[in-house]
């Protein structure tokens, strides 16, 4: 079953998602997608120059084949734009062989391993008030579990809190240079204990709550952190600190008990191999799309599993329906699935990516369809075209570039 065709498709229904489309001899069709958050299009030319070319001919049962064809390939292995263009080839031949099976890909993959995939939202607001307002909806909504995030007193441009409210927290802005927010440790160490210790008391022990750091502490800030957030039980603290170097997570697992969760950034198993091994982390939150596809995060996942780890997919909103749906499959069927991010699309995306994946009773649950169970409407995102758009930088009060 010979690939015939490799269409890279760019398009921004209200943010920029590229998606890699294989046809088959015999007319079946495979989405992959492989959107790097402001830097669509080096991805984008990537594919279309150095990797359709390729496909073209190729056994597309052939997926653990082409995925080393690709990776060994190259020469020059791992780093996001390499993986997210493995990724989109890798989900692509997925969604092909669930189609020629006629199965959802979740049983391709060994078959169910829970009823639903439990999903957190993203609560945040400018005040405590209007935090624990939201995680109210939430929770009326049936979710078991919240990621709260707050605007700090004098630090302008919180990571994580919505510029409009009411809308999702959408970082990546739609001009030509990235925003600059300026950040104080100080003020963040001072003011989150506090409003977490608000939001517990507000909804008691059972609900789930996770913070995301978004790596601005030092391994000893995020170790202090996480030694007062103790008492509020989080189900989890993400990215405390930077993970290049995995060694730095000794020094917070010597002072705290509070679980720890890393990954979104991560391309491959060599980014967390240590942290899994030592136990460093509880939960591993690399996805589809930036961890080399299905066949890749798999793998990762399976390693994680001997430790204890736990699995736990970013899917903000900037991965497309398309990773979300490759998500929900290897979440339903993986021994350690931990928690799974959700944050629902705007109606323009939903539009341009139909998909078979749902919220209901607590849970998300991906498509029955054979395949992933989403599809891309060409026509409708050809009336989106590619608008630049930059994830934000963060600095000091003097000027000096922190971690965003
Ligand atoms: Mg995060």
């Amino acid at each position: 079953m010979r690939v015939v065709r490799a269409t890279v498709i760019v398009t921004s229904p209200g943010r920029n998602f590229v998606t890699l489309k294989l046809t088959t001899e015999d007319g079946i069709t495979g989405l992959g997608d492989a959107t790097v958050n402001g830097r669509e299009l080096a991805v984008a030319a990537y594919l279309r120059d150095h990797v359709c070319p390729l496909l073209i001919g190729m056994d597309a049962h052939r997926i653990e084949h082409i995925w080393h064809y690709l990776y060994r390939g190259a020469y020059w292995r791992r780093g996001p734009i390499t993986m997210a263009a493995i990724a989109a080839v890798d989900t692509a031949l997925w969604d092909i062989k669930g189609k020629v099976a006629g199965l959802p890909v979740y049983q391709l993959l060994g078959g169910a391993s829970r009823d639903g995939i439990t999903v957190y939202g993203h609560a945040n607001g400018e005040t405590v008030a209007e935090v624990i307002d939201q995680v109210a909806g939430y929770v009326d909504r049936g979710y078991q579990a919240v990621r709260v995030q707050c605007a700090v007193p004098g630090v302008a441009g919180t990571y994580g809190v919505a510029k409009t409210p009411g809308r999702p927290y959408e970082p990546a802005d739609g001009r030509d240079r990235p925003t600059e927010t300026v950040w104080s440790t100080e003020r963040y160490l001072d003011f989150v204990p506090g409003m977490i210790a608000a939001v517990r008391n507000r909804f008691g022990p059972e609900l789930r709550l996770l913070h995301d750091v978004h790596h601005r502490l030092t391994p000893i800030e995020a170790a202090r952190l996480g030694k007062s957030l103790e008492p509020a039980a989080l189900y989890w603290l993400e990215d405390p600190t930077p993970a290049e170097l995995q060694d730095s997570f000794r020094l917070i697992r010597r002072h705290t008990t509070t679980p720890i969760a890393v990954g979104e950034v991560f391309n491959t198993l060599w980014d967390c191999e240590q942290l899994i091994r030592e136990q460093l982390v509880d939960f591993i939150r690399a996805s589809v799309v930036h961890a080399g596809g299905i066949t890749h995060l798999r793998r990762i996942f399976s390693y994680a599993e001997l430790y204890q780890v736990r699995t736990a997919s970013h899917g903000a909103t900037d991965l497309s329906p398309v990773c979300m749906s490759a998500a929900l499959h290897l979440d339903l069927a993986v021994p350690n699935f931990g928690l799974q991010e959700y944050m629902p699309h705007t109606p323009e995306t939903d539009a341009v990516f139909p998909h078979g994946y749902h919220f209901a009773d607590g849970y998300l649950h991906p498509s029955e369809e054979p395949g992933l169970g989403v599809e891309i409407d060409e026509k409708l995102a050809a009336r989106y075209p590619y608008d630049p758009a930059y994830l934000p930088v963060a600095l000091l009060a003097d000027g000096t570039i922190h971690h965003w």
